[in-house]
């Protein structure tokens, strides 16, 4: 049987969102930005939170943790290089594997944003829930690590199969758009996808998922290694780590 999602809005700007294999009735909430929204979702889909699988320790992302596995006896999941994460069971690193009922996970880790960040990828139901590594049209801000890192880890991620859904923590997908467009003006891909993304948000629908082969044409920082977006940034011949650091650095400070 597939697998079954369900997204919502959590804080200001976080997405939640819940993992159902129903053949086995186990559900896992991807983070926990905060309980009540963790729990209106649960209600709602009349799903039992059986695991909690954590990408990184920033607490709008952990903050729910503690009151739903205080509630639900529920399994925490956490990368092994975590620190300050709640109630944690089970420490996981790249290559392992995470099953929740009968899906299987892989581990991949996806350091950058933060050191500990790791990426959860379902590879026969082609989901993968990336946390704040990758966003729609962008990627997390390089916090705790470096450039180069960042870069390395967002290739993994690239080299997933197109046809992978990618979920993401945060709804920026049109600022993302606005930024790209000063990178890549004239990508027809990242055009059509500003038009798509309007008519959603238009309708109040969530821009996420997305297709990891729809992120590959239309998103820079997967892109840091294309010829034309080095050239479009003045960096023709620069290494594609460097080409990737400038174009996050333009980002940081775009209005
Ligand atoms: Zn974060």
């Amino acid at each position: 049987m597939p697998a079954e999602t369900r997204l919502f809005l959590c804080l200001s700007d976080n997405y939640g969102v819940l993992l159902h294999d129903a053949e086995s009735g186990a559900t896992a909430s991807i983070d926990a930005p905060e309980a009540a929204p963790v729990e209106a979702a649960l209600k709602a889909t009349g799903w039992t939170l059986t695991d909690i699988l954590v990408t990184h320790h920033h607490h709008d992302h952990v903050g729910g943790i503690a009151a739903l596995k205080a509630k639900h006896k529920c399994r925490v999941v956490a990368p092994a290089k975590g620190t300050n994460i709640p109630g944690v069971d089970e420490t996981v690193r790249e290559g392992d594997k995470v099953k929740v009922g009968s899906l299987t996970a892989n581990v991949i880790e996806t350091p950058g944003h933060t050191l500990d960040h790791i990426a959860y990828w379902f590879h026969q139901d082609k989901l993968a829930f990336v946390g704040d590594t990758l966003f729609s049209i962008g990627c997390g801000r390089v916090i705790e690590g470096n450039p180069e890192m960042m870069w390395a880890s967002l290739k993994k991620l690239r080299d997933l199969p197109n046809d992978t859904e990618i979920f993401c923590g945060h709804e920026y997908t049109l600022a993302n758009i606005k930024f790209a467009r000063t990178v890549e003006p004239n990508n027809a891909a990242l055009q059509a996808r500003e038009a798509e993304a309007k008519q959603e948000i238009a309708k109040n629908r969530p821009t996420i998922p997305v297709m990891i082969g729809d992120e590959k044409q239309a998103n820079p920082f997967l892109r840091a290694d294309i010829p034309e977006v080095a050239a479009g940034i003045g960096m023709t011949g620069k290494p594609a780590a460097q080409v990737f650091a400038e174009i996050r650095a333009r980002k940081n400070s775009f209005k």
